[in-house]
């Protein structure tokens, strides 16, 4: 029975104020498809303190919210180095002591790093070289937000350490197979989203085919990034694509289907069904996030 699962929906903003008003109504959802635990994706102080709210509403309905702290690159890129180096202080005195973090659910730092399609660079490295090296310190995992600057990205990131589902996760990996390459080697795991069940995307389809089962994990970046199933067929006035619902973290079984459909020939994975692909993702996670740790 799918409602039995324990299933864990790998990054997501499920405490973005768009999603609140629906909040009980989407719960009931995602339990009645074993969706019980969210890795929630961080942007700014306020997000933290949002993320920390969620996490005592939702477990007393029997939901585990775990929470990443960062500066994203979007809040890097829209407020000025004292902004951040003010957002950063807050960030390190809410990590420092990992048992204290633990104890308040806190299980990696991010999302950070580079998003070339939101204007200046230079400051986006210096605030993802800072979080990276602070992370490596206190020795946490990460949520990587990169776009259009991988090679930047791993520049920052260092040599390839081989620690597999270690470093943390690449938020909505949508390259080939050599980028996907360059981030399995330094330990991460690709977080694949619901944009693969779209049309396109074909870089990333050939590159989930050939990576290890291992090496993937499932998010729905609720509520954006939604799978094609939740486009509305209507067009607002001033938009020229369709118009999309609000994305859920039921998205992940979206992921877990296209993916299942896409490897169905491949050997090494006969005879598996969308359950046992988000059972993998949620063993990836676990791992990754160290969550049998963290209560
Ligand atoms: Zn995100």
């Amino acid at each position: 029975m799918a409602a039995d699962l324990d299933l864990i929906d790998g990054h997501c903003h499920v405490s973005d104020p768009r999603l609140a008003p629906t909040e009980s109504h989407w719960l009931t959802e995602c339990a009645g498809v074993g969706i019980r635990q969210f890795i929630l994706g961080g942007v700014d102080p306020e997000d933290w303190d949002r993320q920390i709210a969620f996490r005592q509403r939702v477990a007393p309905l029997g939901f585990k919210a775990h929470l990443t702290f960062g500066l994203h690159p979007w809040f890097v890129a829209s407020h000025s180095d004292e902004e951040c180096e003010r957002a950063f202080a807050d960030l390190k005195n809410r990590i420092l002591f990992r048992a204290e973090a633990r104890d308040h659910g806190i299980v990696g730092i991010g999302e950070m790093g580079l998003d070339s399609l939101k204007g200046e660079m230079a400051l986006q490295k210096k605030w993802f070289q800072k979080q990276w090296q602070f992370a490596q310190e206190v020795g946490m995992p990460v949520v990587l937000h990169v776009v259009r600057a991988h090679s930047e990205a791993c520049e920052i990131l260092g040599m390839p350490r081989g620690l597999p589902g270690g470093s943390g996760i690449v938020h909505s990996f949508s390259e080939g197979p050599e980028i996907a390459m360059e981030y399995i080697n330094r330990g991460f795991l690709l977080s694949i989203s619901g944009v693969i069940a779209r049309k396109g995307f074909q870089k990333l389809k050939r590159a989930v085919v050939q990576v290890n089962p291992k090496d993937l994990c499932f998010e729905s970046d609720a509520p954006d990034q939604p799978p094609p199933r939740l486009n509305l067929g209507t067009t607002r006035p001033g938009e020229t694509g369709p118009s999309f619902a609000l994305n859920l973290p039921t998205a992940i079984r979206d992921v877990a289907e296209t993916i299942q459909v896409l490897r169905k020939d491949l050997s090494i994975n006969q005879g598996w069904n969308t359950e046992k692909w988000l059972g993998e993702s949620r063993e990836n996670l676990i791992r990754c996030f160290d969550l049998y740790g963290n209560g």
